[in-house]
């Protein structure tokens, strides 16, 4: 057996910074990730044999739980058939009609191996398919690591995008304008200048990137008013909410009609997977039916339709969703009643079973400069003292967390019994 510690600096010889995703190096929170050995249903364990009840869930994919025993013997069965063929196959066609028949904007969709391919595919498409080459993201969204999303908001409003990493090129990140999340002013005033030239607005229709920030009344309704009236492409990227905020995602919950939508994580029930589609008029510009290249090696694997097959059929089960928000709900409900009885300012915040957890004296925080604004330093703290007690919640301040199926109501009451004393201890 080996401490945390010491497999962190084996891994850091030659694995940059020791790991294969930088959030998951812990350099917000501090100390050394846990390198995590199995996992089972709400639980994982690290190398030492620690169990954690997990609430990152892979960062979303796990809805019913690690290992799920279903999922497992979907796997297992197609793993036997063949890893992979480069030909298509009757299940990527059964995956594209689970897709379709649970979101009905999605007319025809394409599978790819990851969310950032899926956004990336759709910026591409939206481009393509208006002739146009300006997009429209939000601040503090994230949309995957391709060039054209990698992009923060110049200095002041309306000005355009600067590369948020060495490499994007300047020249292609000033077509990207950054806004601020929940202002649709800024979106009005935007296009009244340039919507003409505006391909395309991405847009979290909850934001789970910068902790978890719903839409407020009116934003997500009104971007789709602006692409109405300018001809853009509006894409929902529900690759984290797809599924979890509610079984149709957050379009069926705001009931709102995106015209191209990216997946991930949950379709492809843990296994390496992507996908975007909508309206076919849109989706018919795609390579080989259309002039807009897109493809992948592994786009469609069995081995991964055959995990996303079946756990989306669970979820269609009656009540799944209903269930996973009320113990959500539970959850942050009595992480609210453990911060008042510790007298420690936190809110949190929650759609259907993703949730926040944001240490503030606001009463709810709607904005990126909101979210920035959280102490910082309590919340890694608090981290570090659930880490100790066995409970795992996202190694950021600024990302949401995941509840699944297989949290059992005493999880859920274990978790704010430690988070009652973590807190009071702070
Ligand atoms: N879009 C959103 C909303 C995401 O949360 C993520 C990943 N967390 C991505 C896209 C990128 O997906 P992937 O990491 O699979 O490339």
């Amino acid at each position: 057996m080996s401490s945390n510690e010491s497999l962190f600096t084996a891994a850091q010889q030659h694995i940059p910074g020791g790991v294969n995703s930088p959030v998951r190096a812990f350099r917000s929170v501090g100390g050394s990730p846990v390198f995590v050995k199995k996992a089972a249903g709400a639980y994982f364990w690290d190398e030492n044999d620690k169990r954690y009840i997990d609430y990152v869930g892979s960062w979303g994919p796990m809805i019913l739980g690690h290992a799920h025993p279903a999922v497992i013997e979907a796997v297992r069965a197609a793993a036997l058939n063949g890893l992979s063929y480069g030909a298509p196959t009757v299940a990527e066609t059964h995956m594209a009609d689970k897709i379709c028949e649970i979101m009905p904007s999605i007319e025809m969709v394409r599978l790819t191996s990851s969310g950032t391919e899926a956004t990336m595919s759709a910026i591409r498409l939206a481009r393509g398919f208006t002739g146009r080459d300006r997009i429209v993201k939000f601040e503090g969204n994230y949309h995957g690591h391709s060039d054209s999303l990698l992009v923060k908001a110049g200095s002041g409003a309306l000005t355009f995008g600067v590369p948020s990493s060495p490499g994007v090129p300047k020249a292609l990140a000033e077509l990207t304008i950054t806004l601020e999340y929940n202002n649709i002013e800024q979106v009005r005033e935007t296009f009244a200048e340039m919507g003409d030239d505006i391909a395309a607005i991405i847009v979290e229709p909850v934001a789970g990137n910068m902790n978890c920030i719903p839409p407020v009344p009116g934003f997500l309704e009104g971007l789709r008013a602006v692409c109405d009236e300018y001809g853009t492409v509006l894409i929902f990227d529900e690759v984290m909410t797809g599924f979890r905020v509610a079984l149709g995602g957050v379009q069926s919950k705001y009931n709102i009609t995106p015209d191209l939508t990216t997946l991930g994580k949950i379709i492809g029930g843990g296994m390496p997977v992507g996908a975007f589609g909508g309206k076919r008029e849109i989706m018919s510009h795609i390579s080989p039916l259309g002039p807009v290249y897109q493809a992948g090696t592994l786009s469609g694997n069995p081995v991964a339709m055959a995990a996303g097959l079946v756990t989306l059929e669970l979820l269609q089960e009656a009540g799944f969703h209903e269930r996973l928000t009320a113990k959500t709900t539970m959850l942050c409900e009595g992480l609210n009643k453990a911060a008042a009885a510790a007298s420690v300012p936190v809110i949190t915040q929650q759609a259907g079973g993703m949730f926040g957890l944001f240490f503030t004296q606001e009463k709810s925080v709607t904005s990126f400069a909101a979210a920035t604004r959280c102490d910082t330093d309590a919340f890694n703290r608090f981290f570090h003292g659930m880490l100790d007690a066995g409970v795992y919640f996202a190694p950021s301040a600024y990302e949401a967390g995941f509840v699944s199926q297989a949290h059992t109501e005493a999880d859920i009451e274990e978790t704010i019994h430690q988070a009652e004393r973590v807190l009071r201890a702070l």
